[in-house]
């Protein structure tokens, strides 16, 4: 092992444990299997302790060893540590004893959990030699990428479905970026993109640079562990696109238990889907180790993948957990949405729906038993997808700037009330 790669040793073979070198490549020539970073742990052992992560920084980098770049974070240096909230309201109207919501609605800088993903992709791509970034998005990694290549002085590239929200996509544009708006669904942008990257040389994140891309998700992980005292939550409910957040929470509980951060404890991962897209929850249901691609159709765009690249191992991670998966329809999203946000004040985006929709189902059927605690995780801001809920919200009441007026307001309110 190079002491030039960090805590890195090599990427490797999820499938036959072949070891590439540590470059912008994804895929195992041998079997098509996806490379996964592979690291020194005993050496990071020695280095992550309780007490080295509670001297550094509030930001996801406090777990630097068990995040692929061989040096300092150059992008996204002040990502993550987003508040762990003890949801006591939600808790009682899904009726459990223990609820948190994992808030990634303010993440730093684009309000979602990409801000984890794109920090480590560009920075790695940094110390590769890169100087253009790119990526395929449902809209949330293109913001992410957009935002975070404007700070660093990268140039970019984002390649969009061109019916995304009107929010997502002002959200790219105003960076200066090079917004690509595909007319096809995600599946197409990606297949697209596979081309693309293979052509032009340059980073993507969710292509070449997929495997350091992927283990930003972990900090999610750490950091639930973190804020709840050094523990694995009972349960997790994670919303599901490619799956990769899914499997990389459930890396991130695993690794903690080997370095002896945590006591080792049984745990278990739920996988969230949206109705309109629902090939992992399918699967899952059905009791079925492999899903079938599906055309998506839903109101929940950033979890809009119909072949996603890591739903096999998303299923593998609920069986080996013991986990489960449930989906919801677009009408149980916007509830979900609404509940969030009158309960907790998380306004969320129509991802935060689906988690909180499915956790709903999987409590009142028992698959989260009511006496359990679980972990919500929250990856997006509902400020970003207005279209989905702007017409249930009800209209504000509209009057002259006159006392007179809100008065017989109230009172007509109050009458209404005593006659209801
Ligand atoms: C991308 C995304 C996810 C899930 O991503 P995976 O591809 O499953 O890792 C979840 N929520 C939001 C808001 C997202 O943008
Ligand atoms: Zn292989």
């Amino acid at each position: 092992m190079d002491k030039h790669d960090g805590f890195m040793k090599a990427l490797k073979c999820r499938e036959c444990g072949r070891e590439y070198p540590l470059e912008a490549t994804h895929v195992c020539e041998f079997d098509f299997g996806p490379l996964e970073v592979a690291y020194d742990y005993p050496r990071i052992k020695a280095s992550l302790t309780r007490e080295s992560i509670l001297s550094r920084p509030q930001n996801m980098w406090r777990y630097r060893e068990l995040l692929p770049t061989a040096k300092p974070p150059t992008v996204g240096a002040q990502v993550g540590f987003t508040p762990l909230v003890k949801a006591d309201r939600l808790a009682k109207r899904l009726g459990i004893r223990e609820l948190w919501v994992k808030n990634d609605t303010v993440n730093y800088p684009t309000l979602s959990f990409k801000d984890r993903v794109v920090s480590v992709a560009l920075s790695r791509a940094v110390e590769l030699g890169f100087t253009t970034v790119a990526c395929a998005s449902t809209g949330n990694l293109a913001n992410s990428v957009a935002a975070n290549a404007a700070a660093a002085g990268l140039k970019s590239y984002v390649f969009i479905p061109a019916d995304l929200e009107q929010g997502k996509i002002v959200n790219s544009l105003v960076y200066g970026a090079n917004v690509i708006a595909i007319k096809g669904h995600y599946d197409e942008v990606n297949r697209l993109c596979a081309e693309i990257a293979g052509k032009f040389g340059w980073a993507f994140v969710n292509v070449n640079m997929r495997p350091y891309y992927a283990e930003g998700s972990k900090s999610m992980g750490f950091e639930i562990m973190e804020q709840l005292g050094w523990q694995i939550p009972q349960h997790s409910v994670v919303c599901m696109a490619s799956g990769s957040l899914l499997t990389k929470i459930h890396k991130s509980y695993q690794e903690f238990t080997k370095l002896g951060l945590v006591a080792e404890t049984k745990y278990k991962v739920h996988g969230a889907q949206a109705t309109g897209c629902s090939p992992i929850s399918t699967a899952q249901k059905a009791g079925l180790d492999y899903f079938k691609p599906v055309k998506p159709d839903t109101i929940a765009k950033s979890l809009a993948i119909g072949t996603p690249a890591d739903g096999f191992y998303a299923l593998k991670v609920m069986k080996e957990t013991g986990g489960s998966s449930e989906d919801v329809t677009d009408d149980e999203i916007r509830e979900g949405i609404k509940l969030l946000a009158e309960t907790e004040g998380i306004f969320a985006e129509t991802a935060g729906g689906v988690t909180v929709g499915v956790a709903k189902k999987l409590i009142a059927s028992g698959r989260i038993p009511a006496n359990d605690s679980a972990v919500l995780c929250i990856t997006g801001n509902g400020l970003k997808t207005l279209d989905a809920v702007s017409n249930y919200v009800g209209r504000p009441r509209e009057i002259r700037p006159s006392l007179r007026e809100f008065e017989s307001l109230l009172a007509a309110e109050t009458k209404c009330a005593v006659n209801a």
